[in-house]
């Protein structure tokens, strides 16, 4: 997220969901004490059999009794997790057909770009971290957006001053998802292109059940979009799309259908990239600056090597730059684990200092030194070493704060959506993608179906950092898809959207499975604060009002009203079982199957 205050949601809106299912769930599984167990959603075992009629019945809800919403799932021969039941239940069936997690997750992806486009989709990009069991290596799948080839360090300036509007062609960058899914595909997945992009044209053609979320957004959106987005997310009688309504996305269909052919060429070259440039020329102030055909037709992805740090008696893997989160992620629990939190309650006062502190303290480098490496010099290894994380840590203590700068209140989060696989081989996927803001730009390619990302917004508007824009240069990131790895084998994987919510989200979810040893959905919902560089705390409900009071005599700026701190899937893999939990936040879904239920499958 840039550090502008473009126009974004803010927590209070978040907040203000009291009467949304998603976080009445959240809240109650907080307050009736999930930390303490599952209670009386148990633990059950998902069969390949219940999931039987996923693909044929398109739009189905987390109320429906066969689906899991805020349980945890546990299976021997595949898991995955994703907000989505749909995007979730399509997966488990390509595993249980004997793809691997790789296909699981690009099937997951073109799924989402139909269901839940105002979180992520093929007018947008993101990091897949990929665990390949045959070679026992991590490589990170990177399709980030990218500037044009043409833009300037000086692309926000217009009438003279710096100015990011989240809607102009100049916010557009060079959408990465479809070459990031493709090149995946062919690098490690084993079914065809068909086979795992035509769910998703089929549900942009015979429709789905729009959930209370995407309801939301469409609603809440409105003023952002176009007069495609707004055809698209409209019934025939010219409503917008509410929750139950069954929607189609024709257009959408027909250029799922033209990658289904032309593979990725299908997108970035020809008629598709022709509209999509011309849909952001019609939007730019400078024309000349922003992405075009020839940007389109030269993007590709990298293949990036993930950054590793050895924490507790695991490794932490992830994303490395041009996303600071994996790293800062890295940082902080690092610190944490040489402040000893474990030995602070976990709803404490004391363990929340700890956490804000040190994020201070991360975010504060981030700031700093971070931006894309093929432009920048940033020094991770030294910002990563243990001297300097201790020396870091040192100066935390008890009863006042050192960082926070008070006259500034936290930024707002966007959107994005993170999701895992594992599959009954080991090979596992950590992917993080997104749009940027919810909706992204809001400006719909006509004719296509699909949003185009603001993801240069993460740019600083103003030259002279190392975030600053530049040609074919690819904006700072906070996305964290993560890995933790025991032995070198994939153990637990995590990740959220929120803007610079993420990390939070993400890094705290880590430390309660590790250090406080919570189960894999008690991680996620035992509640978290957000903070940053700026200082002001964000929490979400069930962090004790003693804590907070605590906090706020000690010189935090502490928000009056909870939030909702990101939205974390995990998977869990341990003693031959995996279990998923997905965040209950919202109508997420983990799925898992057992060809025998409770053991390994042996093909
Ligand atoms: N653009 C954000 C990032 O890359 C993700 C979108 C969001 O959640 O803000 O960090």
């Amino acid at each position: 997220m840039s550090r502008d205050d473009t126009p974004r949601r803010t927590a209070g809106q978040a907040g203000e969901r009291t009467t949304s299912s998603g976080l009445r769930r959240r809240a109650f599984l907080s307050s009736a004490g999930v930390a303490a167990g599952a209670l009386a959603f148990g633990t059950p075992t998902v069969t390949a059999d219940d999931y039987q009629p996923v693909t044929d019945v398109p739009g189905f809800s987390c109320d429906d009794p066969q689906f899991t919403c805020g349980r945890e799932v546990t299976a021997a021969d595949g898991m995955v997790s994703t907000v989505d039941p749909i995007a979730s239940g399509v997966a488990a069936q390509i595993l249980r057909e004997g793809g691997n997690a790789i296909d699981a997750a690009v099937a997951i992806q073109y799924v989402l770009t139909v269901t839940q486009p105002h979180g992520s989709g093929i007018g947008g990009g993101g990091f897949m971290v990929v665990y390949d069991a045959d070679s026992d290596t991590v490589e990170c799948v990177n399709s980030r957006e990218r500037a044009s080839q043409t833009a300037s360090p000086e692309l926000y300036r217009h009438d003279g001053e710096y100015d990011q509007d989240i809607e102009t062609g100049e916010a557009m960058g060079t959408p990465g998802t479809v070459k990031g899914l493709e090149t995946a595909r062919e690098r490690y997945g084993s079914c065809s292109r068909q086979r795992l992009i035509d769910p998703a044209i089929r549900l942009a053609r015979d429709g789905f059940t729009v959930d209370w979320f995407l309801a939301e957004e469409i609603a809440e959106n409105t003023d952002k979009f176009n007069d495609a987005a707004i055809e698209t997310y409209s019934d025939d009688r010219g409503n917008l799309y509410e929750e139950g309504d069954t929607m189609t996305n024709p257009d959408l269909a027909d250029t799922l259908e033209c990658i289904r052919r032309r593979g990725a060429d299908g997108f970035y070259e020809g008629a598709v990239a022709a509209d999509i440039a011309a849909t952001i020329r019609e939007y730019a102030r400078d024309p000349d600056q922003v992405v075009d055909e020839d940007d389109l037709s030269t993007y590709d992805v990298t293949i990036d090597d993930p950054v590793r740090k050895e924490w507790r008696d695991v490794e932490l893997v992830g994303q490395p730059m041009p996303s600071s989160g994996p790293t800062v992620v890295a940082m902080v629990l690092r610190m944490l684990e040489f402040l000893d939190i474990e030995e602070y309650d976990v709803r404490s006062a004391e363990k929340y200092h700890l956490i804000a502190e040190s994020i201070y303290s991360a975010w504060a480098d981030r700031m700093e030194y971070m931006g894309d490496d093929e432009f920048v010099d940033v020094p991770v290894d030294a910002l990563l070493s243990d001297d300097y994380l201790q020396s870091r840590a040192d100066p935390i203590e008890f009863g006042g704060t050192v960082f926070p700068d008070d006259e500034m209140g936290p930024g707002q989060p966007g959107e994005t959506t993170h999701f895992s696989v594992i599959d009954k081989w080991g090979n596992a996927v950590s992917y993080t993608s997104t749009i940027e803001q919810f909706m992204g730009s809001g400006k719909m390619v006509p004719g296509r179906g699909f949003l185009l990302n603001n993801e240069l917004t993460d740019f600083d508007a103003e030259p002279g950092g190392p975030n600053e824009p530049d040609a074919w240069k690819r904006p700072l990131s906070s996305m964290s898809p993560m890995m933790v790895l025991r032995d070198g084998r994939p153990e637990f994987t995590a990740g959220s959207p929120g803007g610079w919510a993420i990390v939070s989200a993400t890094f705290q979810t880590i430390l309660h499975r590790y250090a406080y040893g919570l189960s894999p959905l008690e991680s996620i919902t035992e509640p978290s604060i957000y903070t940053h560089h700026m200082g002001g705390i964000e929490w979400d409900e069930g962090v004790p009002q003693e804590a907070r009071d605590t906090l706020a005599d000690w010189g935090h700026e502490v928000d009056d009203e909870p939030s909702e701190i990101g939205n974390v899937q995990v998977i869990a893999s341990e003693d031959g079982l995996l279990t998923g939990a997905a965040d209950p936040n919202r109508d997420g879904q983990a799925v898992g199957f057992d060809r025998e239920p409770g053991t390994n499958g042996d093909d």
